[in-house]
C-alpha cells in the first residue's frame, strides 16, 4: 500500500483562460508545479520532473517562482530524498513544466508513453510551444521505458493511458489503504476541470486570489489547453472507472498543497 505527497517544485501563474476554456484571459492564477513523492514500502517513486528555473521571471511566457535543480532538490528534502535516490520516475507527458530536471535521475527507470515521446518530438502546429525538446530528449541515453498504453510497473502500480491534454499523458493508478487514488497528471488542472460546480462558485488559488466561476453544467470542465477535447472526454469516463471522483488527484490544484492522501 502506498502513500502520495504532492510536492512543490515551483509556482507558476496562468490566466483562467488557460486553467478553463473560454475563462477570463485578464484574471492571473498562481497554480503550484508538483512533483509526486510515492511512498511504498522499499521502492522510490517520483512522478513528474518540474519546470526550469526562470531567467528573468518567466519560463515560456509564464510568470514563474522557484523551480529548476534547487527547487526539485527542496521538494524532496520535505521526504528525506535526493533524485539520485529514485528507483521510479514516470513523467504523465511531456509539457515544459513537468520534465526540466529529468536528467537529475541518474538511477532511475524513466517510464513515459511512446505515444507522448513521437508527438512531442512532433507536435501538432498548435502545440509546439508546450514543448521543449531540450529538456527530454537527453532522456533517450538513460534507463528510458517507452510504454504502449496501460501498464502494471510494480504491485499495486499502473500507468493509464488518458490522451486528450496530450496525444500520450499517462495517469498513475496507486492502490492505497482507502482504495485506489489516481495521479491524473494534467489530465485535470484542478479540481474545477474534474468536477465544475453547478451553481456559481468562487475558487482560489495558491496565493488565496479567488475568482468567480459561472456553473458548468457539464460532467466535466476542459481547460484552455488540449490536443483533442473528444478524446479527453473518453479519457475522463476511463479516469473514473478507474478511481473514484473523490480519489482523482488533479495536477496543479492549489488545495491539496501540504497533503498526504491517503
Ligand atoms: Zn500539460
Amino acid at each position: 500500500m502506498y502513500k502520495i505527497k504532492p510536492l512543490k517544485q515551483a509556482e507558476i501563474s496562468a490566466p483562467l483562460g488557460v486553467v478553463l476554456m473560454l475563462g477570463d484571459m485578464t484574471k492571473l492564477l498562481t497554480a503550484p508545479v508538483y512533483v509526486w513523492y510515492i511512498e511504498g514500502d522499499d521502492t522510490k517513486i517520483l512522478v513528474d520532473a518540474g519546470i526550469e528555473e526562470p531567467t528573468d521571471g518567466f519560463v515560456h511566457g509564464f510568470p514563474v517562482s522557484g523551480g529548476g535543480e534547487n527547487g526539485l532538490r527542496k521538494a524532496l528534502e520535505e521526504v528525506g530524498v535526493k533524485p539520485e535516490d529514485i528507483d521510479v520516475l514516470i513523467l504523465t507527458h511531456l509539457h515544459f513544466d513537468h520534465v526540466a530536471c529529468a536528467t537529475l535521475f541518474h538511477n532511475a527507470r524513466i517510464y513515459v508513453q511512446k505515444k507522448e515521446w513521437e508527438s512531442a518530438l512532433n507536435p501538432p502546429m498548435h502545440y509546439r510551444l508546450t514543448y521543449d525538446p531540450k529538456l527530454f530528449q537527453p532522456i533517450e541515453n538513460m534507463d528510458l521505458c517507452l510504454v504502449n498504453g496501460d501498464k502494471e510497473v510494480d504491485d499495486g502500480l499502473k500507468l493509464v493511458l488518458l490522451p486528450g491534454h496530450t496525444k500520450g499523458l499517462q495517469g498513475v493508478a496507486v492502490e492505497t489503504e482507502k482504495g485506489t487514488h489516481l495521479i491524473a497528471g494534467d489530465h485535470f488542472y484542478t479540481y474545477v476541470n474534474l468536477d465544475p460546480p453547478k451553481q456559481q462558485a468562487e475558487i482560489a488559488d495558491l496565493k488565496g486570489s479567488k475568482v468567480s466561476i459561472q456553473p458548468i453544467l457539464l460532467p466535466f470542465a476542459p481547460m484552455g489547453l488540449h490536443v483533442d477535447l473528444t478524446e479527453w472526454y473518453d479519457s475522463c469516463f476511463k479516469a473514473l472507472s478507474v478511481a473514484r471522483r473523490k480519489n482523482i488527484l488533479p495536477g496543479h490544484e492549489p488545495s491539496i498543497f501540504g497533503k498526504t492522501f491517503p
